[in-house]
């Protein structure tokens, strides 16, 4: 049968749904959300495309390679929609927001174009095309706020790893970023929700959370000032839940950076000393043309405020290169920026226009040789900080949270040290993700550093661990972090 023919035999779709996954890792986050918020309405999720009758994509619109995925994904389903057009059909998230109608008109078997806002009543959009209306569009700011008190928590993926997004939105306004105008305004939760949320998660056994927003240190500005929550007061809040190991943070803006702060992260026995705070550019008319609100020196200032109080800190980057009017001078900036904060990870991208961002209307002039030559270039220089820096945790004790058995390394599980190193650790009778074991990085091996448990360390009974089911978000070509 070729792709256009109409099959023979009817397919019996059942009261279940696909839903696909792009970009950073709100999205995931919002992707648990919408699975438990559907299962609680009795659509089941599956991974057979024969099955499905509701096909979902939660999508990012920050490359344009994403994007134009999700439009390839969306083109096989042409089929799909013809040979049955009770097949529902939906695009969530940020490419609704940028693309808005306009979808409709490239994608006329699209459904479902539902902004980031307003996810939350998916389950709702579905029952409008269902029972007959075609074409649902809901956009812009929502009646009510993205996040509910008490979040349901039957969609979660990860046993002992927990996303959760302690805000919404983003209130600067980098030239280059379509999130702003996709995601809107700054919109905080509540601290007593989010440490409610914790508390749940970690009763779950959950041992490692990920607190997400687009300028987490920003977190509670928007809320009313009497009595207005911080991200400092937050740390100290979550110190309280027992069953909870680490916290990372994701991400920072430099700009919020405060001796509060720094404060609570330090005294924070939780907090995973493994920061992104990404600084873009090593020059000042690129960080101004990128309207990023600081320079290289006030970058350096927030930086330093970090690593006195935690001079164990490490630090991870974005950057952009090839923005217009990148010189090669200003990209030398970038090099010395990297060589100077020395941070620990990086995740450099070639600088492309994106629709909708003020950067748009610039002329793109980096040629595409010179911007993969820049991107090639950092890339190399991060490979060897990141090698000096993990060879100078050799010799140290540690704790390592395990997070899974090494592919690599078999007979080993990769862990990672508070402040972000990857360990190895052979494996022994009880060791299960999301344990947090005390070591000795007695070596590296080019990878990864080797670690030695500490013999007076009390073993854990060995947990049987249930056999995993069928994935149930596919995330795809997932971005690391938020700040693009
Ligand atoms: S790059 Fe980050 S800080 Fe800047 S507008 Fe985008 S999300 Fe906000």
């Amino acid at each position: 049968m070729t792709s256009t023919e109409t099959p023979s035999v009817p397919i019996q779709r059942t009261r279940s749904f696909q839903l696909r996954v792009f970009g950073c890792q709100m999205n995931v986050y919002d992707g648990e959300l919408m699975q438990a918020s559907l299962e609680g309405r009795g659509w089941k999720s599956t991974e057979n495309t024969d099955e499905a009758s509701v096909f979902l994509f939660h999508t990012c619109s920050v490359r344009e390679q994403a994007e134009e995925r999700v439009h390839g994904l969306l083109g096989e389903l042409r089929r799909v929609k013809k040979a049955d057009p009770s097949v529902v059909i939906g695009v969530i998230g940020c490419m609704a927001d940028r693309e808005g109608q306009e979808l409709f008109d490239r994608e006329p078997h699209v459904d479902i174009v539902c902004g980031s806002r307003h996810f939350p009543k998916i389950a709702d959009l579905i029952d409008q095309v269902v029972g007959g209306e075609k074409r649902v569009c809901v956009l812009g700011e929502a009646e009510s706020r993205v996040d509910q008190e008490e979040r349901d928590l039957t969609g979660r993926v990860e046993d002992y790893q927990a996303h959760v997004a302690v805000m919404r939105g983003c209130d600067m306004n980098c030239t280059y970023c379509i999130v702003p105008s996709v995601r809107g305004r700054v919109e905080s939760r509540s601290p007593e929700s989010i440490v409610n949320e914790i508390r749940r998660l970690s009763e779950m056994g959950v041992t490692e959370v990920h607190l997400l927003g687009q300028t987490i240190d920003s977190y509670g500005r928007d809320l009313p000032r009497d009595d207005r929550p911080d991200l400092a007061g937050l740390l100290d809040a979550l110190e309280d839940i027992d069953g909870l190991k680490r916290i990372r943070l994701v991400t920072l803006h430099p700009s919020y950076v405060d001796q509060r702060l720094a404060d609570a992260m330090a005294r924070s026995t939780k907090f995973m000393r493994f920061l992104p705070i990404p600084i873009q550019s090593g020059s000042d008319p690129v960080l101004r043309n990128m309207k990023r609100g600081y320079t290289v020196e006030l970058y350096r200032k927030r930086v330093a405020i970090l690593m006195k109080a935690m001079p164990d800190l490490e630090l991870i980057s974005d950057w952009i290169v090839g923005f217009p009017g990148e010189t090669d001078e200003d990209f030398t900036g970038s090099e010395e920026a990297m060589k100077e904060f020395g941070f620990l990870q990086s995740y450099v991208f070639q600088y492309s226009p994106r629709p909708g961002t003020t950067a748009f209307d610039l002329e793109d002039d980096v040629p595409k040789k010179l911007k993969s030559r820049r991107n090639h270039r950092l890339l190399e220089l991060q490979r060897e900080i990141a090698q000096q820096r993990t060879l100078t945790q050799v010799g140290k004790s540690s704790r390592i949270l395990l997070e899974r058995l090494s592919d690599r390394f078999p007979g080993n599980w990769l862990g990672r040290t508070r402040n972000g190193h990857y360990a190895l650790l052979p494996e022994e009778p009880g060791y299960h993700a999301g344990l947090e074991v005390p070591v000795d990085l007695v070596s590296y091996n080019g990878r990864s550093l080797v670690a030695e448990r500490h013999a007076d360390f009390q073993m854990p009974e060995p947990v049987v661990v249930p056999e995993a089911e069928a994935p149930v978000i596919r995330v795809t070509e997932p971005v690391p972090g938020f700040d693009v």
